[in-house]
């Protein structure tokens, strides 16, 4: 992926799709790195770019609100200079002509563009979901609505036992609401923890008074037959149950289609390398849309997380403007449940079993994964001071001290 003769000239308008934490990064760092040339900004959202974590979190309970989750408040956003074309939607990408179009019939030329348009929730099949008492957690707006329901209801049906609908229901507790999550795997958060800590993330949801339910195979979720505003599911093994309404937190899909449509290569997200740039030296992609070379998993990955939502956008952002600097980040992410904030840090392999600081059991404990005395990774759960020990340990390319590591009476330095 090089640039061409053409890239070599100051870019005088950029373009930026999409208006999340990722966009609200790539404007505030080229703006920061001195560009001072156009900056079109086209967001299908109406607000300001904002973070979505305490959307299941602290926005859902009611404590939170637009002005806490803001990335920039409005009047920095002002001093950006930056034309907001929102909301609105880019609808068609004319990579041969360098011009974007938009659903509102707007156009604009530009010299570089980044793409920067997330991902949707995944939708339950229509086969399966035959009511309208089921909502999706995504942005703002849906949590904000989520909540007052929550707080109206008696019963919520969570679908889905990843991230979203654990936190979902971990706040849907909170609210003194009765929650009932059901998996189809046979262990929560499956894809990204071993089977250790999804039995923790079981105990813990079990503790709380939330009803889960693994190995469950959802044939249908209808209108409740008694006519009242409630929904009834009905699982494989023919058993049912009734909840006000449910959410479904089934996974993300990436918003690649303009990209697609444009010719893009795309590979489970748009196709970038450690600098944000696609084959096209125009235009560059980052969050939770761009599969990018992870310098430290040693793959390609496309990530859904917070850190790289901002870092790759800065990274992004700085290679538009012919600043070098590489993407090269160890994968961070964290999820707050109850009294339990758990991190993840690095690889976690399937293959290799943890050496355990602490207690599961007393929600206080850090899994190490070793291989070759190297730590490639970490789950902290209520321990952040050995989280970020060990992200510069990982950072140095320090080899750990097995023995230290579970000796409970040593202070890790
Ligand atoms: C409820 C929730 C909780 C989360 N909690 C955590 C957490 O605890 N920890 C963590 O690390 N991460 C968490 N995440 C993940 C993190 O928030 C995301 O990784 C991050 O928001 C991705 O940012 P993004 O800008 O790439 O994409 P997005 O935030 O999805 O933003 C993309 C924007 O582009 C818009 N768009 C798409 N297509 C177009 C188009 N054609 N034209 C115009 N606009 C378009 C979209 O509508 C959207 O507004 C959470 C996510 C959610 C939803």
């Amino acid at each position: 992926m090089s640039a061409d003769a053409a890239t070599d000239e100051a870019p005088r308008t950029i373009v930026v799709i999409g208006g999340g934490q990722a966009a609200g990064w790539v404007v505030k760092t080229l703006r920061k790195e001195g560009f001072d040339g156009r900056l079109v900004m086209i967001a299908d959202e109406m607000h300001l770019p904002y973070e979505r974590p305490p959307l299941s979190k602290a926005v859902l309970a009611g404590d939170a609100d637009i002005d806490t989750v803001r990335i920039v408040k409005p009047d920095e956003f002002e001093t950006l200079n930056v034309e907001a074309w929102q909301p609105d939607c880019a609808t068609l990408l004319d990579r041969a002509a360098r011009i974007v179009k938009t659903a509102s019939g707007r156009k604009v030329r530009y010299d570089r563009l980044v793409i920067a348009t997330g991902g949707a929730a995944r939708r339950l099949p229509r086969q399966i979901a035959k009511t309208s008492h089921l909502t999706y957690l995504r942005t703002l707006d849906e949590a904000v609505a989520l909540g007052e329901r929550l707080r109206g209801s008696r019963r919520v049906l969570v679908v889905g036992g990843g991230w979203i609908g654990l936190e979902v229901a971990a706040t849907a507790r909170k609210l003194g609401v009765e929650a009932c999550v059901v998996e189809g795997a046979a262990r929560l958060c499956a894809r990204s923890v071993p089977p250790a800590v999804s039995d923790f993330l079981l105990a813990l949801h079990r503790a709380n008074g939330v009803d889960v339910r693994l190995c469950v195979s959802l044939v249908s979720l209808d209108d409740h037959p008694d006519g009242a505003s409630r929904v009834r599911a009905t699982f494989a093994d023919g058993s049912t149950l009734d909840a006000d309404f449910a959410v479904a937190g089934i996974g993300l899909a990436p918003n690649t289609m303009l990209a697609e449509a444009a010719g893009l290569a795309i590979a489970d997200g748009i196709v970038v390398d450690e600098f944000g740039a696609t084959e096209d030296p125009h235009v560059f992609a980052c969050g939770d849309v761009a599969n990018h070379p992870n310098a430290w998993l040693k793959r390609r990955v496309r990530l859904e997380s917070w850190a790289n939502a901002q870092n790759q956008a800065i990274a992004a952002a700085r290679a538009v403007l012919g600043v070098k600097t590489p993407y090269a980040e160890i994968p961070w992410f964290w999820s707050d449940q109850y009294d339990v904030n758990l991190q993840i840090l690095g690889d976690i392999p399937t293959d290799c079993s943890p050496v355990v600081r602490g207690s599961l059991d007393e929600k206080r404990a850090t899994l190490f994964f070793v291989e070759h005395g190297n730590l490639r990774g970490v789950i902290a759960i209520n321990t952040p001071r050995e989280l970020k020990l060990a992200r510069k340990w990982m950072s140095q390319g320090r080899p750990v001290d097995l023995a230290a590591l579970t000796d409970i009476g040593k202070t890790l330095a």
